[in-house]
Protein backbone atom coordinates (compact mmCIF):
# COMPACT_ATOMS: atom_id res chain seq x y z
CA UNK A 1 0.00 0.00 0.00
CA UNK A 2 1.20 3.41 -0.90
CA UNK A 3 1.52 6.29 1.43
CA UNK A 4 -1.11 8.13 -0.15
CA UNK A 5 -3.76 4.45 -0.20
CA UNK A 6 -2.72 4.68 3.46
CA UNK A 7 -3.58 8.40 4.45
CA UNK A 8 -6.59 8.14 2.13
CA UNK A 9 -8.04 5.05 4.21
CA UNK A 10 -7.66 6.72 7.15
CA UNK A 11 -9.09 9.53 6.43
CA UNK A 12 -12.12 8.16 5.01
CA UNK A 13 -12.41 6.00 8.54
CA UNK A 14 -11.87 9.60 10.55
CA UNK A 15 -14.56 11.04 8.16
CA UNK A 16 -16.93 8.09 9.04
CA UNK A 17 -16.75 8.98 12.74
CA UNK A 18 -17.04 12.32 12.97
CA UNK A 19 -20.34 11.71 10.40
CA UNK A 20 -21.83 9.28 12.40
CA UNK A 21 -21.05 11.03 15.55
CA UNK A 22 -23.11 13.78 14.32
CA UNK A 23 -25.65 11.92 13.28
CA UNK A 24 -25.98 10.36 16.64
CA UNK A 25 -25.92 14.43 18.26
CA UNK A 26 -28.66 15.09 16.02
CA UNK A 27 -26.06 17.29 14.09
CA UNK A 28 -25.36 17.51 10.11
CA UNK A 29 -21.45 16.20 9.31
CA UNK A 30 -21.25 19.41 7.49
CA UNK A 31 -20.81 21.41 11.30
CA UNK A 32 -18.12 19.43 12.12
CA UNK A 33 -14.43 20.09 10.67
CA UNK A 34 -11.63 18.66 10.53
CA UNK A 35 -8.09 19.53 11.02
CA UNK A 36 -5.50 17.34 10.52
CA UNK A 37 -2.46 17.34 12.86
CA UNK A 38 0.51 16.44 11.12
CA UNK A 39 2.86 17.60 14.04
CA UNK A 40 6.27 14.83 13.38
CA UNK A 41 5.38 14.41 9.84
CA UNK A 42 7.20 15.27 6.72
CA UNK A 43 5.98 17.58 4.12
CA UNK A 44 5.73 15.41 1.76
CA UNK A 45 2.65 14.18 3.90
CA UNK A 46 1.01 17.31 4.18
CA UNK A 47 0.73 17.24 0.25
CA UNK A 48 -0.20 14.18 -0.06
CA UNK A 49 -3.37 15.04 2.38
CA UNK A 50 -3.99 18.40 0.49
CA UNK A 51 -4.50 16.37 -2.70
CA UNK A 52 -6.98 14.46 -0.48
CA UNK A 53 -8.81 17.23 0.62
CA UNK A 54 -7.70 18.08 3.38
CA UNK A 55 -7.81 22.44 4.04
CA UNK A 56 -7.31 22.54 7.49
CA UNK A 57 -3.71 21.40 9.24
CA UNK A 58 -2.41 21.67 12.76
CA UNK A 59 1.12 21.73 13.80
CA UNK A 60 2.14 22.40 17.61
CA UNK A 61 6.02 23.43 17.60
CA UNK A 62 7.02 26.53 16.30
CA UNK A 63 10.05 25.55 13.99
CA UNK A 64 8.51 22.23 12.47
CA UNK A 65 5.48 24.67 11.62
CA UNK A 66 7.21 27.31 10.42
CA UNK A 67 8.95 24.83 8.01
CA UNK A 68 6.46 23.28 6.99
CA UNK A 69 4.06 26.16 6.09
CA UNK A 70 6.83 27.81 4.31
CA UNK A 71 7.51 24.31 2.24
CA UNK A 72 3.58 24.01 1.46
CA UNK A 73 2.81 27.36 1.26
CA UNK A 74 2.06 26.51 -3.32
CA UNK A 75 -0.84 25.01 -1.39
CA UNK A 76 -4.60 26.75 -0.29
CA UNK A 77 -3.95 25.11 3.25
CA UNK A 78 -5.47 27.21 6.46
CA UNK A 79 -2.40 26.90 9.24
CA UNK A 80 -3.81 26.28 12.76
CA UNK A 81 -1.08 26.71 15.65
CA UNK A 82 -2.37 24.18 18.45
CA UNK A 83 0.79 23.71 20.43
CA UNK A 84 1.94 25.71 23.48
CA UNK A 85 3.26 29.30 22.99
CA UNK A 86 5.75 31.12 24.15
CA UNK A 87 5.97 35.16 23.86
CA UNK A 88 8.65 35.86 22.06
CA UNK A 89 7.58 33.29 19.53
CA UNK A 90 3.97 34.55 19.00
CA UNK A 91 4.72 37.20 16.63
CA UNK A 92 6.71 34.77 14.32
CA UNK A 93 3.52 32.49 15.01
CA UNK A 94 1.33 35.07 13.58
CA UNK A 95 3.29 35.16 10.50
CA UNK A 96 2.22 32.52 8.64
CA UNK A 97 -0.90 30.36 11.30
CA UNK A 98 -3.90 31.26 10.02
CA UNK A 99 -5.51 30.36 13.15
CA UNK A 100 -3.75 30.26 16.66
CA UNK A 101 -5.75 27.67 18.87
CA UNK A 102 -3.50 28.33 21.69
CA UNK A 103 -3.96 31.50 22.88
CA UNK A 104 -4.44 31.05 27.46
CA UNK A 105 -3.07 34.23 28.53
CA UNK A 106 -3.11 37.92 27.66
CA UNK A 107 0.72 38.58 27.71
CA UNK A 108 0.31 36.61 24.12
CA UNK A 109 -1.69 39.46 22.43
CA UNK A 110 0.28 41.78 21.48
CA UNK A 111 2.97 39.97 19.82
CA UNK A 112 0.16 38.04 17.92
CA UNK A 113 -0.63 41.20 16.79
CA UNK A 114 2.29 42.41 15.73
CA UNK A 115 2.75 39.47 13.72
CA UNK A 116 -0.49 39.80 12.05
CA UNK A 117 0.14 43.30 11.44
CA UNK A 118 3.30 43.06 9.76
CA UNK A 119 1.43 40.30 7.73
CA UNK A 120 -1.09 42.85 6.39
CA UNK A 121 -4.08 40.40 8.15
CA UNK A 122 -5.83 39.43 10.64
CA UNK A 123 -5.43 36.11 12.51
CA UNK A 124 -8.03 33.85 13.80
CA UNK A 125 -7.82 33.67 17.56
CA UNK A 126 -9.31 30.57 19.58
CA UNK A 127 -9.00 30.56 23.66
CA UNK A 128 -7.94 27.77 24.80
CA UNK A 129 -9.57 26.79 28.47
CA UNK A 130 -7.98 24.76 30.90
CA UNK A 131 -10.38 21.85 31.70
CA UNK A 132 -7.79 20.51 34.71
CA UNK A 133 -8.48 20.39 38.19
CA UNK A 134 -7.80 23.57 39.69
CA UNK A 135 -5.19 22.03 41.66
CA UNK A 136 -2.83 20.84 38.73
CA UNK A 137 -0.06 22.89 38.71
CA UNK A 138 1.30 24.03 35.14
CA UNK A 139 -1.16 23.60 33.31
CA UNK A 140 -2.01 24.61 29.23
CA UNK A 141 -5.37 27.19 28.79
CA UNK A 142 -6.85 29.90 30.65
CA UNK A 143 -8.48 28.89 34.21
CA UNK A 144 -12.30 29.58 33.10
CA UNK A 145 -12.48 31.96 35.88
CA UNK A 146 -10.34 34.18 33.66
CA UNK A 147 -11.51 33.66 30.71
CA UNK A 148 -13.93 36.52 30.06
CA UNK A 149 -11.35 39.30 31.18
CA UNK A 150 -8.71 37.42 28.31
CA UNK A 151 -11.57 37.05 25.61
CA UNK A 152 -12.52 40.65 26.39
CA UNK A 153 -8.66 41.82 25.66
CA UNK A 154 -8.45 39.88 22.71
CA UNK A 155 -11.18 42.03 21.48
CA UNK A 156 -9.57 44.96 21.68
CA UNK A 157 -6.77 43.68 20.22
CA UNK A 158 -6.14 44.84 16.68
CA UNK A 159 -5.34 42.14 13.83
CA UNK A 160 -6.99 39.80 15.65
CA UNK A 161 -10.03 38.25 15.70
CA UNK A 162 -12.06 36.07 18.22
CA UNK A 163 -13.47 32.89 16.99
CA UNK A 164 -14.15 30.37 19.96
CA UNK A 165 -12.72 28.20 21.85
CA UNK A 166 -10.48 25.56 21.90
CA UNK A 167 -9.69 22.60 24.91
CA UNK A 168 -7.94 19.37 25.62
CA UNK A 169 -9.66 16.88 27.48
CA UNK A 170 -7.54 16.15 30.86
CA UNK A 171 -5.52 13.06 30.90
CA UNK A 172 -6.95 10.49 33.82
CA UNK A 173 -10.43 11.88 33.56
CA UNK A 174 -13.52 10.39 31.38
CA UNK A 175 -13.38 13.00 28.37
CA UNK A 176 -17.37 13.39 28.04
CA UNK A 177 -17.18 14.69 31.39
CA UNK A 178 -13.94 17.12 30.84
CA UNK A 179 -16.15 18.01 27.15
CA UNK A 180 -19.83 18.51 29.28
CA UNK A 181 -17.97 20.94 31.57
CA UNK A 182 -16.70 22.83 28.73
CA UNK A 183 -19.96 22.91 27.04
CA UNK A 184 -21.22 24.79 30.26
CA UNK A 185 -18.16 27.61 29.92
CA UNK A 186 -19.05 27.84 26.08
CA UNK A 187 -22.59 28.88 26.67
CA UNK A 188 -21.74 31.50 28.98
CA UNK A 189 -18.85 32.95 26.74
CA UNK A 190 -21.56 32.62 24.15
CA UNK A 191 -23.82 34.97 25.60
CA UNK A 192 -21.02 37.76 25.81
CA UNK A 193 -19.42 37.05 22.35
CA UNK A 194 -22.16 35.21 20.51
CA UNK A 195 -20.58 35.30 16.78
CA UNK A 196 -17.58 33.50 18.29
CA UNK A 197 -18.95 30.11 18.03
CA UNK A 198 -15.63 28.10 16.89
CA UNK A 199 -15.14 24.92 19.21
CA UNK A 200 -12.29 23.15 18.65
CA UNK A 201 -12.64 19.87 20.97
CA UNK A 202 -11.67 15.71 20.09
CA UNK A 203 -8.92 13.90 19.21
CA UNK A 204 -8.20 11.00 17.81
CA UNK A 205 -9.41 9.16 20.75
CA UNK A 206 -12.32 11.45 21.95
CA UNK A 207 -13.86 13.47 19.14
CA UNK A 208 -17.17 11.32 19.20
CA UNK A 209 -17.36 12.68 22.88
CA UNK A 210 -16.58 15.90 21.71
CA UNK A 211 -18.88 16.17 18.76
CA UNK A 212 -21.75 14.90 21.01
CA UNK A 213 -20.71 17.85 23.35
CA UNK A 214 -21.13 20.64 20.51
CA UNK A 215 -17.56 20.61 18.94
CA UNK A 216 -17.58 22.69 15.61
CA UNK A 217 -13.61 21.37 15.06
CA UNK A 218 -12.17 18.15 15.88
CA UNK A 219 -8.09 17.73 15.78
CA UNK A 220 -6.78 14.39 14.42
CA UNK A 221 -3.53 13.30 14.23
CA UNK A 222 -2.68 9.82 15.00
CA UNK A 223 -6.16 7.77 13.43
CA UNK A 224 -5.20 9.71 10.17
CA UNK A 225 -1.23 9.46 9.95
CA UNK A 226 -0.30 6.84 12.41
CA UNK A 227 1.49 6.72 15.65
CA UNK A 228 4.56 9.53 15.92
CA UNK A 229 7.69 8.60 16.99
CA UNK A 230 8.42 9.28 20.61
CA UNK A 231 9.06 12.45 22.16
CA UNK A 232 12.94 12.96 23.02
C1 LIG B 1 -1.23 16.21 18.97
C2 LIG B 1 -2.46 16.99 19.24
C3 LIG B 1 -3.70 16.57 18.73
C4 LIG B 1 -3.89 15.29 17.93
O1 LIG B 1 -3.76 14.19 18.78
P1 LIG B 1 -4.07 12.69 18.25
O2 LIG B 1 -4.34 11.96 19.50
O3 LIG B 1 -2.84 12.25 17.55
O4 LIG B 1 -5.23 12.76 17.36
C5 LIG B 1 -4.81 17.36 19.00
N1 LIG B 1 -4.70 18.50 19.72
C6 LIG B 1 -3.54 18.92 20.24
C7 LIG B 1 -3.52 20.17 21.05
C8 LIG B 1 -2.38 18.19 20.02
O5 LIG B 1 -1.22 18.61 20.54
Amino acid sequence: MTRAEELSDNLARVRARIASAATAAGRGDAEVGLVVVTKFFPASDVRLLADLGVADVGENRHQEAEAKAAECADLRLRWHFIGGLQSNKAAAVAAYADVVESVDRPKLLAPLSRGAHERGRTVDVLLQVSLDPPEHGARAGVAPDDLASLAAATVQTEGLALRGLMAVAPLGEDPAAAFDRLARIRAGFLTDHPDATVLSAGMSGDLEQAVAAGATHVRVGSAVLGSRPAVP
